[in-house]
């Protein structure tokens, strides 16, 4: 074997059980922890209730104003409340926001989180923070914000509606394409990155066929963990970049903005990533030449956008997206140049397919 890499394997502690919302008490025990402060968005704040109420006095209170970007006041509030209710831990409940606001509590506090994930997006698994002040989003690498145990419950995924669910199991896709060309990618990772894929493409039509349907929704949580698992180990190139612009100047739907862009930037470095084409083609089936021309016409096979222009974003933006990338050089396995990333983007805003290659 030719190979050299480098491989630091983050802690992980996943429980991972239809049900097992009910063995909160128990990670606690695990942990050595006393009362938790549970967090959620506003729209879930039942379930918050819900879980408080199962925890009894372990439970220090509920805080369910979590938004997506996690903004800097909703951290600091946090944090605040969660020192007043004498909390020694957090237990978010829900998406990359929630989970992203016990990140930001733990930044300054360093209060170990549970973290409950209720969509794909895993961020649970990666020690990567983000906090937005005055419309500008600050991301960083810190070991204390990985939470110390995620309580994985399929169940908990049935109310994610099918569209949603789509683009969330796209976004955790996009972990695995970039990971497997990372410039610290390793095998471990590779066969993460490529069941993870594969057990997403698999389930995604069960789900839309039948949200309830628990198996496939199994299947898409066990990959959502692989994938999240490969962001937290691996350095993102072109298409997280690209994301972050979008999301975070312009303001476009996260996940929804990555299922527009993947198959676009997969289409632009697969030819310089010949690993990473045979894994993805293995993963999603389909032409083996080809796996962004196959994810493609999987996304609109499965009824999700294909264009940046549906999800809100002018023509006028294509400049300053390009712009933007193109401020910060970073890893990329084909060079990125101003000429192929308008290319890209202008594919991408018109909802054009991706170039076969
Ligand atoms: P989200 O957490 O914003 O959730 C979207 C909406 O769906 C919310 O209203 C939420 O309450 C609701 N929801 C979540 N699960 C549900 C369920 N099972 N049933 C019904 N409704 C449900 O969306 P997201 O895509 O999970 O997370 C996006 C955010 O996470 C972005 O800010 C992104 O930057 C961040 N993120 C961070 C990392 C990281 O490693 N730091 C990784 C991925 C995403």
């Amino acid at each position: 074997m030719s190979e050299q890499f480098v491989y630091d394997a983050l802690p992980m502690r996943v429980r991972f059980a239809a049900g097992s919302l009910r063995a909160l008490a128990d990670e606690m025990d695990h942990l050595g922890v006393r009362r938790a402060l549970v967090l959620a968005t506003p729209e879930q704040s039942d379930l918050a209730a819900e879980v408080a109420l199962s925890l009894g006095r372990r439970a220090a209170g509920v805080f369910a104003e979590a938004r997506m970007h996690v903004p800097v006041e909703v951290a600091r509030t946090a944090r605040e409340v969660a020192q007043r209710l004498d909390a020694d831990s957090c237990i978010a409940v829900g998406g990359g926001s929630t989970v992203g606001l016990g990140k930001a509590i733990a930044l300054e506090s360093s209060l170990p989180i549970i973290a409950v994930p209720t969509t794909y997006a895993g961020s649970e698994m990666t020690p990567i923070w983000g906090l937005t002040e005055n419309g500008e989003k600050r991301t960083g690498r810190d070991r204390r914000v990985l939470p110390a145990s995620v309580v994985y419950d399929p169940d908990l995924t049935f109310s994610l509606p099918a569209d949603i669910s789509v683009t969330s199991a796209v976004n955790a896709m996009a972990h695995a394409v970039e990971a497997l060309y990372a410039p610290d990618t390793s095998p471990i990772i590779s066969l993460m990155a490529q069941d993870g894929v594969r057990a997403l493409a698999s389930a995604v039509p069960e789900i839309i066929a039948d949200p309830t349907n628990r198996a496939a929704r199994e299947t898409a949580l066990y990959g959502a963990w692989l994938c999240g698992a490969c962001l937290g180990a691996t350095t993102m190139s072109l298409h997280h970049k690209i994301c972050h612009a979008l999301g975070g100047t312009l303001d476009l739907p996260h996940a929804p903005s990555h299922t527009v862009v993947l198959p676009h930037v997969l289409a632009y470095n697969q030819d310089s990533a010949p690993q990473a084409r045979a894994a993805l083609s293995s993963a999603l089936g389909g032409d083996e030449e080809a796996p962004a021309t196959r994810l493609w016409d999987l996304i609109r096979a499965w009824g999700a956008p294909t264009s940046l222009h549906a999800l809100g974003m002018k023509g006028d933006d294509i400049a300053t997206v390009v712009a933007q990338v193109l401020a910060r050089p970073y890893a990329n396995p084909t060079p990125v140049t101003e000429e192929g990333l308008t290319g890209l983007l202008t594919r991408a805003w018109a909802g054009k397919p991706p170039p076969a290659s």
